[in-house]
């Protein structure tokens, strides 16, 4: 069974895919942890933004509770002036709207009360003197007496709380708790004993309403969903926003029944909490004004962070898969389909010739492949086309063999009817039969000379050796040398000067150096020299003869190099038969010798025949003799 193994194209998906969720996780981790930090820098932002309104919002009272002890220890203001006490309190009243009231007073049972009721200025005094009744006034804007009431009221301004811990302490008094004021709105009390042991006291009663306004601002500062707190050390809840709204006049303390939340994140010491399944930041910032201390607690809910990276999240899949989706279409119509369809067109391989036209110029893997498989597939039918040439070749050897057998036969019948005829001449008397025989001699000799003629075209050929001197040799040819080559090209020899005995058939190696030279003359077409030459050299102990014949030609590369001894190999077209170089090779080889090219393109080529050198001539010729 085929071992299953993943397609490139699905691969790619699947490496494509992997990436763009690795890279995606990658980002949401790296962008949640940069989130918690941007956060965590924000949140400190914002509280301290919170801490400085709450101080803007108690800086001035203490200046001006210190203002006003200076101006009292050092008689410059008197409580009992009332008018002018009224109009100084009510120029610093107005300009901070969120002081509601000031009590002052002092420890023998005088209290004096300056009261902005919303936007109505009242005035009650109580004077030690006049026991069970106060006296309410109403102002006008420049603190002036326009309306007098006497109510009867036990009040005594030394039973109230803040002129019980004002006692306390010689600095400001921030108070305990909240106090209900005469507006009905939560508040606190900053205090403060005036000229040492007097019990002279001044209070400034401030709105908690501003107070929730800041933790409103900081909120937008925030994210909607943020909840904050800010809790007296005495645990009350002095603002908040939570889904519970505040109510007037009423106190709220951190329990766990009412909040629950906050109640977890303040005794559960850590910056992060869970609760009903949803986590929550915790940021508790503790600071103290005076005699009090104050914590802001800031929680926010882990989604507001989670919500925007789902969305970014979302965003970035969606993305990395039509980059993913781009990408493959790239690949499959790039790489995929050409692989395709040249595995198609190789299923042709051997039967035509490819030519991936298409792909063949492109320079990558693709371009390589087709160019390959093209030169291949004209490699597979140029080998068919020899394949085809040699069965034809070998059937033509065949037929030949049996020809040149043939005529062999014939030529000896006919050398044995001219035989006898030879013999039979001198002894015929009459006149009529010798010339008959004479007639059947030179019939035969012409007989055999067709034969041999035969013999030459079938190319069954019977070598007639005999021993020559190799330059004797070639010094009968020079004249036919030189009769067929052009006038452009010149021939040159260079003929050893010792006697260089061969044994060779003539004919045969006339043939050898008639092809030798013609292969010399079609590589020159302009012209150059042709260079024949005899020298002796040895090979493996054995001592040749050597004939070279270089030209100034062409040249050859080293794949024609490798083919010229082919059968039919030519590059010279229809004017080539490809025979010249086979039939030279077939030569060399039956004279037991051999053949060497050396060959540069452009340069030229030289072609060397090896023949053995025969020294002992004499015992030689008398061995053949005998
Ligand atoms: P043909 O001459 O008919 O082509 P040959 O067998 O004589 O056939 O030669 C085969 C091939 O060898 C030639 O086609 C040619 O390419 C190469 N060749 C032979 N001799 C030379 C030469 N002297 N210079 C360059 N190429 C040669
Ligand atoms: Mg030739």
């Amino acid at each position: 069974m085929a071992k299953f193994t993943l397609s490139i194209k699905w691969l790619t998906v699947l490496v494509m895919i992997a990436l763009a969720t690795g890279i995606a996780i990658t980002n949401y981790l790296v962008s949640f942890h940069l989130c918690e930090q941007y956060l965590s820098h924000h949140i400190e932002t914002v509280s301290s933004f919170f801490k400085g309104e709450v101080d803007k919002l108690v800086s001035p009272v203490e200046t001006f509770l210190y203002n006003i002890q200076s101006l009292v220890c050092c008689k410059i203001l008197n409580f009992n002036d009332i008018e002018k006490t009224n109009k100084f309190l009510m120029d610093f009243m107005k300009k901070y709207p969120y002081v509601t009231s000031i009590n002052y007073g002092d420890g023998k049972g005088n209290g004096y009360l300056i009261l902005n009721d919303r936007g109505r200025w009242l005035n009650r005094i109580k004077k030690a003197k006049n026991r069970g009744y106060v006296v309410w006034n109403t102002l006008n804007n420049n603190g002036e007496i326009i309306n007098k009431r006497q109510l009867k009221d036990n009040y005594d301004p030394r039973n109230t709380l803040w002129y019980k811990q004002a006692l306390e302490s010689n600095d400001i008094q921030w108070s305990q708790q909240y106090l209900f004021r005469t507006t009905k709105d939560p508040g606190f009390t900053a205090s403060l004993v005036l000229c040492g042991d007097s019990k002279e006291v001044v209070g400034i009663d401030l709105m908690i309403k501003d107070v929730s306004s800041f933790l409103y601002k900081a909120k937008e500062r925030l994210y909607p969903e943020v909840k904050l707190y800010l809790i007296s050390d005495s645990n009350e809840l002095i603002a908040f926003v939570d889904e519970i709204t505040p109510e007037p006049e009423k106190i709220y303390r951190v329990n766990k029944e009412q909040f629950p939340l906050l109640y977890k994140a303040l005794y559960s010491g850590k910056d992060k909490i869970s609760f009903h399944n949803q986590k929550w930041f915790v940021k508790i910032e503790n600071w103290s004004i005076k005699n009090r201390k104050l914590s802001l607690v800031i929680m926010i809910p882990e989604k507001v962070i989670t919500k925007s990276l789902y969305l970014h999240l979302f965003y970035q899949i969606f993305a990395s898969l039509a980059l993913v989706f781009i990408v493959l279409l790239y690949i499959t119509k790039k790489y995929m389909n050409p692989l395709i369809e040249i595995s198609e067109q190789t299923s042709y391989l051997g039967f035509k010739e490819i030519y991936l036209k298409k792909y063949s110029q492109r320079t990558d893997e693709i371009g390589y492949l087709s160019r390959a498989i093209s030169s291949a597939s004209l490699r597979i039918l140029e080998a068919r086309e020899m394949e085809r040439k040699m069965e034809e070749f070998s059937y033509f050897e065949c037929v030949r063999h049996s020809l040149g057998e043939a005529v062999h036969r014939f030529k000896d019948l006919i050398n044995i009817i001219q035989g006898f005829a030879t013999l039979a001449q001198p002894k015929a008397s009459e006149e009529f039969v010798r010339n008959a025989l004479d007639q059947i001699i030179n019939a035969s000799k012409r007989a055999i000379y067709l034969s041999k003629e035969i013999l030459n075209v079938t190319g069954e050929r019977r070598y007639e050796m005999k021993v020559f001197d190799l330059n004797f040799l070639i010094q009968s040819m020079k004249t036919k040398i030189d009769v067929t080559v052009e006038h452009y090209i010149k021939v040159v020899y260079e003929l050893s000067s010792i006697p260089l005995m061969v044994k060779l058939d003539i004919e045969a190696f006339n043939e050898v150096l008639t092809n030798l030279i013609q292969n010399a003359l079609d590589a020159m077409p302009e012209g150059g020299t042709i260079k024949i030459k005899t020298d002796v050299a040895s090979l493996l102990n054995k001592e040749f003869a050597v004939l070279s014949v270089t030209d100034t030609g062409t040249g050859m590369d080293e794949e024609t190099q490798k083919r010229i001894f082919e059968p039919f190999f030519t590059t010279k077209g229809a004017k080539g038969t490809g025979l010249g170089l086979s039939i030279v090779y077939r030569i060399v080889r039956d004279h037991e010798g051999s053949i060497e090219v050396e060959s540069e393109v452009g340069k030229g080529t030289t072609f060397k025949i090896y023949l053995p050198l025969i020294k002992d001539v004499a015992s030689l010729t008398a061995s053949s003799a005998e």
